[in-house]
């Protein structure tokens, strides 16, 4: 795959938005699939859930090629549910551009907004694509007015639906200004191209003036043309467009119907015409651990190799490691440097990921996606590199749990392979948690949701053929001090009889920003070397406060040591005393935290009062009630402890007519 002609393409959408549909498309089209798969009537989260992550792994497996008009567009997984953002978060890292699929009737939903978000913070080129303008209630306009909103202006429609819900017969396209319908009799396959109607002229030159107008402002001499003929050239049209999209100054709007065929292809030429190669993206950050200054990364495949773990996967086959190579080239037998843990892996054998095979490469450069095997070390987020250049991509910042759940193997024969099994899936789930739970003998998992939790147990019992008793999922607290502290912690020094290693520690209460504990980089009379081991390493994760919940909002300033003998003291020997003088800290009174949920429902006008009134028994505070088409959008913020039951009792409240979605915003003191 030449990197020149190579897209990196997420499609990204709320639940239901059509992203399965147009993925499978997608495949039809490009010839991958001979079959056109069908969606079937999947209308709720937890039914639908299961069936993506089957669809997942049987057609695309993290990542699927399919050609397109001499390109390769290989095609990114990414879940819709919030419960999984981690995976849109790092997915987001590996693209190169993203289609985001909307809903004509919705237009963007609150899961589309987030990602909406997050792709602009990491200037992502995108398309939108208002699918579904089949439905009744269809509106084109509406929906790209919504989208402008969200987007803070730079979306252009470049195309029009011709008629829209029952009506909607095909598309126009303005910048060729030709009108596009497709028969059902061969699933769409050919694009019948015809003048525009008469009674879609108006629109069309309407719209197209937008575009045009929109694209002269770029070039001077694009302006004088377009004064001159009113109008401009195709070739120049697509230029502007393409330029002015990877600028991130544009959001191209297209337009039709997955699921009755219309508008596939059209999606995908955009997506080759508008979207950019990994050549044309700027470098991704990259720091040196060890000093911490910034290293350019260039796609060029002479530079030494720099590549990011997004995926870890487990198959029939085994277990693949997906990587994205931003610089260099990678051969079979390569030994690389893995940043986070120091050590040397060595690549095993490279694949290219296709829907139902895959291929052995030879040789791999920069912008290509593969899955490696031989890496059994390796994490989701983890920057493997060459050894004469040492460089960190910015890890991904996962959230930190919010439910915990205990897990107990059926038997005592089960107990070692349910470790096990656990060890996989948080390996490829870095938002997944497993512990063992001291007090029986279990193991506790926490994750981001209940359905999180709920398909973590359902894999267990799929993949690995365990019974797992599963308790209810109990929020995850966490411990933090009213006020500074400074303690002093001893340690004994075995076999050196009365020499003691004392640590002094400032434990500073840090607000937000530090949803776990950190060690201050300022530390006066820290190493670099430890601070590293420190910083990188879970290490810390099992430090908990007095009531034994982990710790949160904490900084650790160490600042000074004294030993008896001559000798620095070892680093275990430290981190035992520093542990000691945290306990100290902690010992007189502690502060217990929980998560707070940004929570959105979206309830139909006749439920609303009602679905208030439940939120405001749980001490909700409501931000904000939107309108929203016949719909209320509700945002507000709430204890995740108050929220247990959460989905059967708004079902109960709206007759099923609501639905909801939260994401952790932070820590608050439990009520
Ligand atoms: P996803 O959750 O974003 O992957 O959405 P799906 O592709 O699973 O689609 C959700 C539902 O919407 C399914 O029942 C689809 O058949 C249906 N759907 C998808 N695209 C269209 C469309 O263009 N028009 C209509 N009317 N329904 C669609
Ligand atoms: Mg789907």
């Amino acid at each position: 795959m030449k990197a020149e002609t190579l897209r990196n393409l997420g499609i990204l959408a709320h639940i239901d938005a059509g992203k399965t549909t147009v993925s499978e498309r997608f495949l039809f089209y490009t010839g991958v699939e001979r079959r056109l798969g069908e969606v079937h009537d999947g209308t709720t989260v937890m039914d639908w859930m299961p069936e993506e992550r089957e669809r997942g792994i049987t057609i695309t497996s993290a990542v699927t090629c399919c050609p397109w008009r001499d390109h390769d567009i290989q095609l990114i997984d990414t879940p819709g549910h919030v419960d999984f953002t981690a995976e849109v978060a790092r997915s987001l890292r590996v693209l190169d551009g993203a289609v985001i699929v909307l809903d004509g009737v919705a237009g963007p939903q609150a899961q589309t907004e987030t990602v909406m978000r997050q792709a602009r913070r990491r200037q992502l080129p995108l398309l939108l694509f208002v699918n579904k303008m089949d439905r009744p209630g269809a509106d084109f306009a509406k929906a790209v007015e919504r989208a402008k909103e969200r987007l803070h202006g730079g979306v252009l429609a470049l195309q029009l639906p011709f008629g829209e819900g029952r009506e909607l017969g095909g598309v126009l396209d303005l910048v060729r200004m030709l009108c596009l319908t497709w028969s059902e009799k061969d699933q769409g396959q050919t694009i019948q191209e015809s003048p525009i109607p008469a009674t879609h002229m108006e629109v069309a030159i309407s719209a197209r003036e937008d575009l045009c107008s929109r694209i002269a402002e770029m070039d001077d001499a694009w302006a004088d043309l377009y004064l001159e003929t009113n109008d401009l050239p195709q070739d120049i049209l697509q230029k502007g467009i393409r330029q002015a999209t990877m600028a991130g100054e544009l959001v191209p709007v297209l337009c039709g119907s997955a699921l009755r065929n219309l508008g596939m292809q059209p999606l995908l030429d955009a997506v080759v015409d508008y979207l950019p190669s990994p050549l044309e993206r700027p470098a991704p950050e990259a720091i040196n651990p060890a000093t911490g200054a910034s290293v350019v990364v260039l796609p060029d495949p002479a530079e030494p190799v720099a590549a990011f773990c997004f995926k870890v996967t487990h198959e029939r086959h085994g277990e693949l490691i997906f990587l994205r190579i931003f610089s260099g080239t990678l051969k079979p037998g390569d030994a690389l440097i893995n940043v986070r843990t120091g050590s040397r892996e060595k690549l095993q054998t490279l694949y290219a990921m296709h829907a139902d095979h895959r291929e052995k490469l030879d040789e791999v450069g920069p912008g290509s996606l593969l899955a490696v095997t031989g890496l059994p070390r390796v994490q989701t987020g983890d920057t493997l590199c060459a050894k004469k250049r040492p460089l960190l991509l910015a890890p991904i910042q996962f959230p930190e749990p919010v439910l915990k759940q205990a897990l107990e193997a059926r038997d005592a024969g089960e107990q070692k392979k349910l470790e096990h099994a656990l060890a996989i899936l948080e390996r490829e789930d870095p938002t997944l948690r497993a512990a063992e739970d001291e007090d029986t003998g279990g193991f506790l998992l926490s994750g981001m949701g209940e359905l999180h939790l709920e398909i973590a147990v359902h894999r267990l019992h799929r993949e690995f053929k365990l019974e797992v008793r599963a308790g209810v999922p109990r929020v995850s607290f966490r411990e933090t001090l009213k006020q500074d502290v400074t303690a002093t912690g001893g340690l004994a020094v075995p076999g050196e009889e009365g020499s003691q290693v004392n640590v002094t520690l400032a434990v500073l209460r840090q607000e937000a920003e530090a949803p776990v504990l950190t060690i201050a980089p300022t530390s006066p009379i820290l190493a670099p070397d430890l601070l590293q081991i420190l910083q990188n390493a879970r290490l810390l994760q099992g430090w908990v406060g007095r009531e034994g919940y982990p710790i949160a909002h904490v900084q650790l300033r160490l600042e000074d040591w004294q030993t008896g003998g001559e000798r620095a003291p070892s680093q275990e020997m430290l981190l035992g005393a520093m542990q000691l003088a945290l306990a100290k800290a902690f010992a007189e009174e502690s502060v217990i935290l929980e998560p707070q949920m940004a929570l959105e429902v979206e309830v139909p006008e006749e439920h609303l009062s009602g679905v208030l009134a439940d939120l405001q028994k749980r001490h909700a505070q409501i931000q904000e009630v939107e309108a929203e088409g016949e719909d209320r959008k509700i945002s507000a913020s709430v204890a995740l402890s108050r929220m247990s039951a959460y989905s059967t009792d708004l079902r109960s409240l709206s007759q099923g007519m609501a639905n909801f979605q939260m994401l952790p915003d932070g820590l608050v003191p439990h009520a």
